[in-house]
């Protein structure tokens, strides 16, 4: 082996780059690789039906025997999400902080994962994996237990943000270590991956005890029962619901077993303190109206009046007169609608809507401009590759590194699958591998692509129409039917002319394939498909799914 191979490094991006979620990279050498993240993500609307999107393992799978562990960086679905996935096809160490563990462990239970080897680490400490050696250093995010990730690799230190803000009031004292970085940045960073999520946003994110004065203000008024909406809510502001809540002499109830089983595992590791007095039971311990404070996970758990519930599994709360309502987090892309209906609904029965707690619009506990600036400031890297966001994140991301003075050659925007080589003078584009969206659907991982979603999609838009004709094998002749079957298309007893006409049609076509002797049920049935598909179009301007049925006798 020549000492050039020796010194190279292969940074490998799996997911996370040009999108938001799903993250995972690779960081690889001559004989060993190791993964930072292994996340999944919710999917676009146009994913129809899918519960998941996971990255491709596929290189990962093709080179498993050189991977010596995956490092987590925090306990968010979008790095953790597809562990269970990637578990049942290798065996690999996972090395992370005891809250992240914690996390990731119920996660895999739950998914009916066994014996995972979960390592737990404290910040400081130092693990060797392979020609890698780790260390994890405290981030301040919305969920306790996010750490950076140094790697020192044969070309130099690799810093790993992880999702990351520099919030000086942490309320739990869980600050960006910024002391290490600055370290760090002395002795010298080779390559530094930064959290791109709101790069776009000037300025600086505000500090996670500002929803915390925001809090105090809402419950200074309240005179009745406050019902926070939590849905996407972080840990720490589960936190502070329940230190102002105490302090206004209310008590909390965690009304869903996930909330509740997060914040008893991150107390577990002294990321969260509350007196068990500070939480009640509304089944065990009536409280009067004015000394409670409940939290739900979603507007699924509300019950109001004209509201649509779609999981009937969740217990509910009742919203009566006299309530107040307050959404603790911004609705994410896309439900802004869905969350008005709600709110219109809340406020119909007699509740007070607070519909934002601050009026922060951006993903909470991501830095913004201003603190990209500090994070490369401190750490000084050599090179440069921003991560964790959407295409135009990653630009202007870019852009803020030039800005603070680094050599554009030195920066290197990438997007998932595009493996960057590393010698410790230069970098260069090293090719394509594969990588790119698993989608999840039930039990079915990778079954679904996308023929299955072309038909949903076409289901969804214009509904299906079944032909059902039982022909005699020997003759070719129609014995009974047809019959046609709807859904979704047209209401079938507004349409019954309709409907006939289009029997007739499909008779006509069964005639025609008679006297061209066709007698190949395939044959027969594109015929019915296109000359019942064109008849459809003509009448009604859509385009149903036609699915014709031959019972042969
Ligand atoms: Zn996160």
């Amino acid at each position: 082996m020549t000492l050039d191979t020796n010194n190279k490094l292969t940074l490998v991006p799996l997911g996370g780059v040009g999108e938001r979620g799903k993250n995972m990279l690779l960081l690889e050498t001559e004989r060993d690789i190791i993964a930072i993240d292994c996340g999944c993500m919710i999917p676009e609307e146009e994913l129809l039906g899918i519960d998941l999107v996971i990255p491709d393992i596929t290189y990962l799978l093709e080179n498993q025997d050189k991977v010596r562990g995956i490092i987590l960086t925090h306990g968010h679905e979008g790095h953790i999400g597809a562990l269970p996935y990637l578990l049942r096809q290798i065996s690999v160490p996972i090395i992370t902080t005891p809250m992240t563990a914690g996390i990731a462990r119920a996660n895999l239970k739950a998914a009916g994962v066994k014996n995972a080897d979960l390592k737990s680490v404290n910040s400081g400490e130092q693990i060797a994996l392979g020609d890698f050696k780790v260390e994890l250093i405290n981030v301040s995010h919305t969920l306790p237990g996010a750490a950076a990730v140094v790697v020192s690799t044969p070309c130099g230190k690799v810093v790993h943000t992880g999702d990351f803000h520099f919030d000086q009031t942490p309320p739990n004292g869980h600050f960006t270590d910024i002391h290490r970085l600055a370290e760090l940045g002395r002795e010298g960073v080779f390559l530094l991956l930064s959290d791109s999520t709101n790069a776009e946003v000037a300025g600086y994110s505000p500090s996670e005890r500002e929803t915390g004065t925001a809090i105090r203000n809402i419950l200074k008024n309240a005179t009745g029962r406050v019902i926070m909406v939590g849905y996407g809510a972080s840990l720490y502001r589960l936190q502070q619901v329940i230190n102002v809540a105490t302090a206004f002499g209310r008590r909390t109830h965690i009304s869903w077993q996930n909330g509740m089983d997060m914040l008893n595992l991150a107390r577990q590791v002294g990321q969260l303190s509350f007196p068990s007095s500070a939480l009640f039971d509304p089944k065990t311990n009536e409280l009067p109206p004015n000394k409670q404070v409940i939290v739900v996970s979603g507007f699924d758990s509300l019950e109001t009046t004209g509201a649509t519930r779609y999981n009937s599994q969740q217990p509910t709360v009742p919203v009566q007169t006299g309530d107040t309502v307050v959404l603790v987090a911004p609705p994410g892309p896309g439900s802004e609608k869905t969350v008005a209906r709600h709110i219109d609904n809340l406020f119909k029965a007699g509740a007070e809507v607070y519909p934002e707690l601050t009026s922060w619009r951006h993903p909470f506990g991501h830095a913004c401009r201003e603190e990209l600036k500090l994070m490369l400031n401190l750490v000084q890297p050599q090179f440069f590759v921003p991560i964790h966001g959407e295409y135009r994140q990653l630009v202007w991301h870019a852009r803020i590194a030039q800005q603070v003075g680094m050599v554009p050659d030195n920066i290197i925007v990438i997007e998932n699958g595009i493996s960057v080589e590393f010698t410790p003078e230069k970098a260069r584009l090293a090719g394509r591998i594969t990588a790119g969206k698993v989608l999840v659907d039930g039990l079915g991982v990778g079954d679904v692509g996308n023929i299955v979603l072309r038909d949903r999609k076409q289901l969804s838009q214009d509904g299906i129409i079944i032909v059902v004709v039982t022909m005699d094998k020997e003759k070719g002749t129609v014995v009974a039917g047809p019959d046609i079957v709807s859904r979704g298309f047209v209401y079938v007893r507004e349409a019954e002319e309709l409907l006939e006409e289009a029997k007739e049609k499909v008779c006509q076509a069964l005639d025609k394939c008679q006297s061209t002797r066709a007698t190949e049920w395939s044959a027969i049935k594109s015929q019915v498909r296109n000359v019942l598909g064109k008849f459809l179009f003509e009448r009604t301007r859509r385009r149903p799914m036609v699915l014709p049925i031959i019972m042969e006798i």
